[in-house]
């Protein structure tokens, strides 16, 4: 049986964000996760400068050999509607590929790591985890993302009786024909929103890559909002001929929406695992490396205490930066665009700005974590 002090289920931005801090409180930290990496995550790849500054990217390191896409504009609008462009004076997020990006992290966070595993079995036995009855550690860390085991161990219904996003994307190389062909910039992201503002959809370029999606709330209709998308895209001569068509999908829960028991007796959840995606944006790799480094600091506070009431604060302090489970989606306000006022400005380019991307896309109006 090996031994550790903490065992982390899941390599994804949540769980090497966490085991990189752990690493720094001198811990010794194993990462299990079921893919061998690098391996790819659905997702179109944004983020933000906050998750750039929380995690001390040295983005010059990063950019050898990877893609780092500075953005500095976006062209958005309702799918079928008229365009408009907003442009900044400096990058204000990157487009980087999900496949070399996890990978990356977790390599730094300096954390052994157990890949190809899937967790098989999890067990409590003298106050200590027994994990695939190869591991024992007294505080496991669930980072498995939304399907997440440790989340279902703590009672997760995962599947339809949650209110999940469901989202499709694809994101292939481009040929030469293609790049020449493909109008959309690097360095200016499409967003267009369905008609109901229940989703959106997106067009990043990302070197000689292009990713091309769609998510909403909800289980019904993604299949036929992506289709009418992509009809859309080919219409206005925003996508090449030729784009492959083996779209692939995924879910994740949006903050407010869950309602997933985060902690309990030496355990936690992180990220898409706890159901911490923006509510506006659907944005989750902030949340997901916020909600790590929250965890891993509760974790270092508690000096080797992982009782249920030492590890409530973790809970505490998510509520402190998401808001409380119920308020972070505004109350009653559904997620993503969804409101009264959303269709009105998405027809101003000033107040797309002002509202739609600084606030709810681009959440400048809130500090990096530090
Ligand atoms: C189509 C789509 C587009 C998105 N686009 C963006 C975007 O552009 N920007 C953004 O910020 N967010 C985006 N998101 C959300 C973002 O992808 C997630 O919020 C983020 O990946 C969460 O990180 P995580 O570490 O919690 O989970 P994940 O990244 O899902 O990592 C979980 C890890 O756990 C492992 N795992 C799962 N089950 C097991 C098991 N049984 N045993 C062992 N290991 C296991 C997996 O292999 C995986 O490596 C998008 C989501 C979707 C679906």
């Amino acid at each position: 049986m090996q031994t550790c002090d903490a065992l982390i289920v899941g390599g994804g931005p949540a769980g090497s964000s966490c085991a990189w801090k752990l690493r720094q409180h001198g811990m010794e930290v194993t990462v299990l996760d079921k893919a061998p990496f690098p391996r790819d995550k659905v997702c179109a790849g944004w983020i933000t400068p906050a998750v750039v500054q929380a995690l001390q990217l040295d983005t010059e390191d990063y950019a050898k050999g990877r893609v780092l896409e500075p953005i500095s504009g976006f062209r958005t609008g309702l799918i079928h509607g008229r365009a408009l462009e907003n442009r900044y004076p400096a990058a204000v997020s990157f487009g980087i590929r999900r496949c070399e990006f996890d990978h990356y992290l977790l390599q730094r966070s300096g954390a052994r790591t157990q890949l190809g595993q899937a967790l098989r079995s999890l067990e409590r036995r003298g106050g200590l985890w027994i994990v695939n009855e190869a591991f024992a550690t007294p505080l496991l860390i669930g980072a498995g993302g939304h399907f997440c085991p440790v989340a279902r161990s703590l009672g997760a219904k995962l599947g339809a009786a949650e209110p999940a996003v469901t989202a499709k994307e694809i994101e292939f190389e481009m040929n030469p024909q293609q790049r020449a062909a493909c109008p959309v910039q690097a360095n200016t992201p499409e967003l267009y929103f369905c008609r109901d503002l229940n989703g959106y959809g997106w067009c990043l370029r990302k070197g000689n890559y292009l990713n091309i999606g769609l998510g909403r709330e909800g289980h019904q209709g993604l299949a036929q909002e992506l289709e009418a998308f992509c009809d859309f895209l080919r219409q206005r001569g925003r996508i090449p001929d030729g784009v492959p068509d083996a779209f692939h999908g995924h879910a994740y829960l949006l903050r407010g929406r869950s309602g997933r028991k985060l902690v309990d007796e030496g355990v936690l959840l992180v990220g898409d695992a706890a159901g911490l995606a923006y509510p506006q944006s659907g944005e989750g790799i902030r949340p997901a490396v916020e909600s790590g480094l929250i965890a891993a600091a509760v974790v270092a506070e508690a000096g080797g205490d992982y009782g249920y009431q030492r590890l409530q604060v973790y809970r505490d302090r998510l509520a402190a930066r998401f808001g409380a489970e119920a308020a972070a989606a505004g109350g009653k306000t559904p997620g993503f665009l969804r409101n009264v006022c959303a269709a009105a400005l998405l027809r101003s380019r000033r107040a797309t700005r002002r509202v739609v991307l600084d606030r709810w896309f681009l959440r400048a109006h809130q500090a990096a974590l530090r």
